[in-house]
């Protein structure tokens, strides 16, 4: 009988479960493999949805599911955590003590957040002049961090290294110009966001249609900003080349970093603890039988679902192959794409993958009906949807239609200089309501 592992239960973790319970069936039940899924935690979050709970938009009823139901019936669930993993051994070690062996390993632990990498960032002003919302309880807590601003400086600041979902914070931006303007403090409230990169994207077209739409909402740009050290006393932040940049309220993307036990399992992970991984195969460099998908990994693509979703695709085949002794298909290409939501009813979609920047055209057919890097109420409306896609199809592991694995050029054009920029601002309706679903 042959052992498949899978180490975390999240967005990858679960979809990679459930598809290969699906694909292997007929072994799971003639007991020739079986399949276990280790996570400690009993709940599944929707982390794309924690950008609305600041603004009253979404509940915690909203994100949160019982874990057991999203994962196949197959699949056995251990409510525990990896405390240290050896692939000379082929074992994990579980917080109990239990030692698991297995033959296949699916690493799918994601990230963890490290506000304590930047000194002076947890201090007495954590949760009270600063804030997260990369988390539940951080986002809940500038709920109310938000009602009590009535003026001064809001900062956005991104922690130096990669961090998931790196629209999120340019979302947080929009939507608090959205909100604060509803409030009728926006005129007191200078947002500036300050990020360690060139522009609010590491993506060109992408970050001159990004400058457009923060300049027309007023929202000031400071790059290049390396955060060192917070000094929360006298609100401020203060980057390695020595500039400073004043808060009254602070939102911070703290610093990520992979899985503790990764550090520890000699010659799997990076400085920051994500596994060294094949980003076109998802096997892990430092065994055959070990793969890594989803945030966990080191593939230079952003950390979103949606990249996950379609490595998945590649990751179940490449499992397939390997169960069978044949060759892997290094079939990934780093395919991901974005809903960002830009405020009052208007979100821009974006679709790229390890070697293709965002190009403007249209998704996911070379039709539609969805515009890419340009605004439009319709992208909006799929963001608010994403939540029931989300559980309803990415979650057990469905395709999605017109959306493949690998990136479509149809329907893309690559943007002249400049073309983009026009159409990348739609015209705005004055005084609109934003509402979740
Ligand atoms: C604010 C925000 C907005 C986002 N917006 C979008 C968006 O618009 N579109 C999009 O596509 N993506 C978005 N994302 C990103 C998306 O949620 C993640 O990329 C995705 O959830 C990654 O899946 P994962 O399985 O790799 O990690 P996760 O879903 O985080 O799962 C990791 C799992 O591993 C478990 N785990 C951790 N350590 C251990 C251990 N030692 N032992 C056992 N289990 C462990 C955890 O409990 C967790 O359940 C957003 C994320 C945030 C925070």
């Amino acid at each position: 009988m042959r052992h498949i592992l899978i180490l975390g239960a999240g967005t990858a973790g679960t979809i990679m479960a459930n598809r290969l319970a699906r694909a292997l069936r007929p072994g799971l039940a003639a007991g020739k493999v079986r399949m276990t899924i280790v996570d400690p935690s009993p709940t599944h979050v929707f982390q794309p949805g924690l950008i609305f709970i600041p603004f009253g938009g979404y509940g915690r009823e909203k994100l949160l599911r019982d874990r057991g139901p999203t994962i196949d019936r197959d699949v056995r669930l251990v409510r525990s955590a990896i405390v240290a993993m050896d692939p000379e051994t082929d074992t994990v070690t579980l917080s109990d003590g239990e030692r698991m062996p297995y033959d296949i390993c699916i690493v799918a632990t994601g990230t963890r957040l490290a506000p304590e990498a930047t000194p002076g960032l947890m201090g007495a002003a954590w949760r009270h002049s600063i804030f997260d919302f990369y988390t539940l309880e951080g986002a809940e807590a500038l709920a109310y961090g938000l009602d009590c601003l009535t003026g001064g400086r809001l900062v956005i600041n991104v922690a130096p290294g990669p961090i998931k979902a790196p629209s999120a914070p340019l979302e947080f931006a929009f939507l608090a110009d959205e909100y604060l303007t509803r409030c009728g403090v926006r005129d007191r409230v200078e947002i500036v966001y300050v990020t360690p990169l060139d522009g609010p994207s590491s993506h060109a077209t992408y970050s001159r249609s990004l400058e457009r739409l923060l300049d027309a909402k007023d929202v000031r740009v400071v790059t290049g900003f390396s955060t060192e050290r917070v000094n929360g006393a006298l609100r401020e932040i203060h980057s390695d080349d020595g500039r400073t940049e004043r808060f009254d309220l602070l939102v911070t993307v703290p610093e990520h970093r992979g899985a503790d036990f990764v550090a520890t399992a000699a010659g799997l992970g990076d400085a920051r603890n994500f596994v060294r991984t094949d980003p076109r195969t998802l096997q892990a460099d430092v065994k055959p039988n070990v793969f890594a998908i989803g945030d966990a990994t080191d593939c230079p693509t952003d950390k979103v679902a949606s990249a996950a979703q379609h490595a998945a695709r590649v990751l179940e085949r490449n499992v397939l192959h390997y169960l069978r002794g044949e060759p892997l298909e290094p079939a990934f290409d780093g395919h991901a794409n974005t809903l960002v939501e830009t405020g009052r009813d208007r979100a821009m979609l974006v679709d790229f993958n390890y070697s293709t920047s965002p190009m403007p055209g249209r998704f996911p057919f070379a039709w539609g009906p969805a515009p890419l890097l340009r605004e439009s109420v319709l992208n909006h409306i799929g963001k608010l949807a994403a939540r029931h896609w989300y559980w309803g199809r990415l979650l057990p592991g469905r395709n999605f239609l017109g959306i493949g694995e690998q990136m479509k050029r149809a329907g893309k054009r690559s943007p002249r200089e400049g073309t983009d920029l026009r159409l990348a601002v739609a015209p705005r309706r004055r005084g609109t309501q934003w509402r979740a679903w």
